[in-house]
């Protein structure tokens, strides 16, 4: 996990209130930022993979090869 300020709010992808957030890292792009766990975790885990985590962030992300090629979606 990250070691970041404990931010306690809604997070933006799932809307969970009273969340501690985790901004999103650069390195993933144009994704929702801050995260809760859950949230962070699953970027986390779809990045280590190349994958995305639904079509908005394949949509925003993925290069125009990847989407063409299929989207190897993470449930
Ligand atoms: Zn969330």
């Amino acid at each position: 996990m990250t070691a970041t300020p404990k931010i306690i709010g809604p997070c933006t992808r799932c809307r969970q209130p009273h969340r501690p957030l985790f901004p999103a890292e650069k390195a993933w792009g144009d994704v929702p930022s801050p995260l809760c766990s859950p949230c962070w975790s699953k970027y986390a885990d779809a990045r280590a993979n190349k994958t995305y985590v639904d079509f908005n962030d394949a949509f925003d992300n993925a290069s125009d090869e990847e989407l063409s090629a299929g989207l190897g979606l993470t449930p």
